[in-house]
């Protein structure tokens, strides 16, 4: 038999704080404090099983109406006060409570069994007619909106109008017999105004308001707020009904709300707000600015206020002892509500309070080292996605600032700058030393030298794995991708975007945390990184079993991440050294070789600056293993794409405009992705392979020379084919024995060679492959894009409408598809290391950087997990949460 209410009173407590799906945070825990001997004023939890039997039945059932009015008997029996008694009324407040907080989204009624007669008693049994006439007016208010569902504008109107003619300003200025016309006058609006009367009847009262409340689950507002967050709509909301306790008695009674901790900062100090005399609405809706209950909670606005702590001092230092319990028996930081009765505290609420990224990490900390919780619990309790927060700069809008458009959240970190239409705009904004951000429709290696020089990007096309994403998070700044309503114009170099043309010169902000683009300069606040931060990555490493590398190709880059965290890289694009000004050409100079002899001359000239490269990076990672990938996008990416550069390239390395153009025309390809691309490459012009191996290798005897630890791992791209596999090995190979020839010391270094599994065919024959390799680094950019067969670039045109209509989860760029995507991983995973049991397993696509993908990987103990030098931090977090919940 379903079990409809549950009971809540220092006597009699059926509940626990464990049961939040069916009493709803706020009851389990009116439940739990009442159990562990906190004040809180006695009554009964309708479950969300009800609201869920109301939601399909329509009305309240039989079996659930005797439950309550069982309930309600009990509640009366224990305070001796029965529902419109005319000697000892009973008041009670009627509250909705979910399973996830829901602020403000559903309805509450206080003060309810008021009528004409019931008014006259309290008054009368208090001595107090004006807080009984200014209960009863209270009421009338909120049951009208509520439960009458009639615009409360109206009677808030007459309210205000009547302390206009009176010349009031403050609703505590009103007398008893002023509140006795307000409330005359709120019931003849009423009737005029709907037609209806007043439900004089308590027990109508108490039944209308108790279905308003399951109503409320879902009311507009309610629906909107659980689509924002992901709640389930089959939760339900519970009912409280609660006997009331006055924080509108008179001076010497508040109400207020206040954190054991300071929600921004985290810091250990108690901090609230209350009111002398008013009810718990007065401090939420604004009506009255609310005083600080103690000397820390003072800010500009209420500084000159009198504190609780002054005002009521006894009840503030039962608040502080209550607050200690409540702290300690749920080992988090608490949100709480309370009421001051003629001097009593009463604790209606209490709730493990919302924080800020850095405030909860400071929490988590801090709570272990005071021995509250463990370092696994501390760990468990930091949301890895909202390190962001205190990873880069955020923006902190202005209520007049101009919300242009929405974008992906691609990058994150917020900034602002004038519009940079091309990369060269934007070196030349950056080397005048003006902040810009570049605008492209998409980005290509083209761009990385205008990525540099501005400080965020902006897209029209493109997804979360798109170029322009995936450099800018290499880079640490911000990005919004796949910005569809820009509409962008190279040529004027202008911009439509939301309403507005904006051109050169005008300036916008960006915020690649959340893809949000503003018009003009939005202030932005600082990231910075706490003692706390730096500890909770210690801990998080004691129980991380997966390693966590970088994808990095600059020393710069390979600094940060290091210094992050990073225990080596797992990709290293190389193709991104290749974009230098400085040997750009020569890049060019070998695509446009038409024999091996030529391409071999051009490779010369890049071999001492690839060299260079590799030194640089070995140097910054100390021994730390180093996964570089041969080359891998379709050559005519390094070609120019504008006429006039064209034109110079042709002077430059002495050919015609025309063969530089049929050059072009024989590199174009219909579906560049899958094209002449990764080891294809390496299969066709081999010489490419084998300088790139050579560079490597003068790298590594350099440092090895020098007494600096190398450990390179030669990645081999997109490999679809066990044959294909073994040619670009022998390759490597081959090359790597002529060098010792010269330089013997070649014999002295560590190296493994591997491959990309990016391509489904390559998951399918892992064992095989695994038998001559010495590791797998899943790509799981590619390997989403050809298993799905969605462009990574294109994606953005339609994913979004695609997860609107929950066709797919979420962006499976973004969060590794376990049934699909997943599924090959793991296959291949196991067929791989069933074919060769040293094989060394991880992932380098954007997910290694995504906790839930992280997990993942866990699941399956893959080696290592490889992300952009700014989410190191992230990853470690989410990889030590990962290992600790398997
Ligand atoms: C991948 O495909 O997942 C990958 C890491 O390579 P890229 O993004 O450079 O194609
Ligand atoms: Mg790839």
């Amino acid at each position: 038999m379903n079990k409809w209410t549950y009971f809540f009173s220092r006597e009699l407590t059926e509940g626990n704080k464990e049961m939040k799906n069916l009493l709803g945070g706020k009851g389990a825990n009116l439940a739990e404090m009442s159990s562990i001997g906190i004040n809180v004023p006695p009554g009964f939890t309708i479950t969300t099983n009800a609201c869920l039997s109301y939601e399909s039945e329509k009305i309240l059932i039989d079996d659930i109406k005797n439950s309550i009015q069982d309930s309600l008997q009990k509640l009366q029996e224990l305070t001796g006060k029965k529902l419109g008694c005319s000697e000892n009324p009973l008041l009670v407040s009627v509250r909705s409570g979910a399973a996830i907080s829901m602020p403000g989204m559903m309805d509450t009624v206080l003060n309810l069994g008021m009528n004409d007669e019931v008014v006259e008693t309290v008054s009368r049994n208090t001595k107090n007619p004006r807080f009984a006439w200014d209960s009863y007016r209270r009421f009338i208010e909120m049951y009208c909106d509520v439960v009458l569902g009639i615009n409360s504008s109206i009677l808030s109107v007459s309210f205000e109008d009547f302390k206009a003619d009176k010349g009031v300003d403050k609703d505590t200025d009103l007398t008893a017999d002023d509140l006795k016309q307000v409330v005359q006058n709120f019931k003849q609006t009423l009737l005029q105004e709907s037609g209806v009367s007043f439900p004089a009847d308590p027990h109508t009262q108490l039944w209308l308001a108790i279905e308003a409340v399951f109503k409320s689950w879902s009311n507009p507002r309610a629906i909107k707020y659980r689509e924002l967050n992901d709640i389930s709509h089959d939760l339900g909301t519970a009912v409280n009904v609660q006997s009331m306790v006055f924080g509108n008695f008179g001076d010497d009674s508040a109400t207020g709300v206040c954190f054991t901790r300071d929600p921004s900062t985290g810091e250990r100090r108690f901090f609230g707000e209350y009111l002398i005399n008013a009810q718990g609405e007065d401090v939420v809706s604004g009506t009255r600015t609310p005083c600080p209950i103690n000397e820390y909670s003072k800010n500009e606005s209420n500084a000159s206020k009198v504190t609780l702590e002054r005002t009521l001092p006894e009840a503030y230092k039962e608040l502080v002892s209550v607050y200690e319990i409540l702290e300690a028996h749920y080992r988090d930081m608490q949100d709480m509500e309370f009421t001051i009765e003629r001097g009593e505290l009463f604790l209606l609420q209490t709730r493990n309070g919302k924080r800020t990224a850095r405030a909860g990490i400071k929490i988590a900390v801090d709570l272990a080292k005071e021995g509250l919780i463990s370092k696994k619990d501390a760990i468990l309790r930091v949301d890895p996605k909202g390190l962001d927060q205190i990873l880069h700069p955020r923006i902190n809008p202005g209520p007049n600032e101009v919300f242009l458009a929405q974008g992906l959240p691609a990058s994150p970190g917020a900034a602002s700058g004038i519009l940079a239409f091309t990369a060269e705009q934007a070196v030349q904004y950056g080397e005048n030393g003006v902040s810009c951000i570049l605008v492209r429709q998409e980005t290509s290696p083209e761009d990385i030298a205008g990525m540099v020089s501005s400080v965020g990007i902006l897209t029209s096309r493109g997804g979360m794995t798109s170029h322009a994403a995936v450099v800018a998070r290499g880079m640490g700044k911000p990005c919004v991708a796949g910005c569809s309503s820009a509409t962008i114009h190279e040529q004027s170099r202008t911009v439509n975007i939301g309403d507005k043309e904006l051109s050169s010169g005008d300036k916008i902000t960006i915020e690649g945390s959340t893809g949000k683009v503003y018009l003009g300069e939005v202030p932005t606040e600082e990231a910075q990184l706490t003692e706390e931060f730096n500890e909770l990555m210690e801990w998080a490493d004691e129980f991380r079993k997966m390693s966590v590398r970088t994808n990095a190709d600059t020393p710069s880059d390979v600094e940060k991440a290091v210094s992050f965290g990073a225990q080596g890289i797992g990709l290293c694009r190389t193709e991104h050294m290749f974009f230098d000004s400085e040997r750009i050409l020569a890049v060019r100079e070998m695509i446009f070789a038409n024999s091996k002899k030529d391409r071999e001359l051009a490779l010369h000239k890049i071999l001492p600056f690839q060299k260079e490269d590799f030194i640089g990076i070995y140097e910054k990672l100390n021994g730390l293993p180093c996964n570089i990938r041969l080359l891998d996008p379709p050559l005519h990416e390094f070609l120019p794409s504008l006429e006039k550069d064209q034109a110079s390239l042709a002077v430059k390395i002495g050919v015609e405009l025309k063969d530089i153009k049929n050059r072009m025309d024989n590199l174009d390809e219909f579906n560049p992705m899958l094209g002449h691309r990764g080891c294809r490459l390496g299969i066709t012009y081999p010489e490419i392979y084998r300088f790139q191996t050579r560079a490597i290798f003068e790298a590594a005897v350099d440092c090895y020379r020098r007494g600096v630890g190398v450990c390179p791992e030669i990645m081999v791209p997109l490999t679809s084919s066990i044959e294909e596999f073994r040619m670009v090995k022998e390759i490597i190979i081959r090359e790597i024995v002529e060098l010792t020839k010269s330089t013997p010391e070649v014999n002295n270094i560590d190296y493994k060679i591997g491959t990309m599994i990016e391509i489904p065919r390559a998951a399918i024959l892992a064992k095989e492959i695994a038998k001559d390799s010495d590791f797998f680094s899943f790509g799981t950019n590619d390997l989403t894009q050809t298993t799905y067969g969605i462009s990574r670039d294109d994606g953005g045109k339609f994913l979004p409408s695609y997860i609107e209509q929950e066709i797919f989860p979420k962006d499976p760029f973004a969060h590794l598809d376990r049934a699909g995507v997943g599924f090959l991983v793991k296959m291949a995973t196991e067929q791989g290391r069933q074919g060769n049991k040293n094989l060394h397993v991880g992932i380098c696509g954007e997910h290694g950087g995504d906790p839930e993908s992280i997990e993942f990987c866990q699941m399956l103990n893959l080696e290592y997990i490889s992300c952009s030098p700014f989410r190191v931090p992230i990853a470690r977090i989410a990889a030590a949460q990962a290992a600790i919940k398997k």
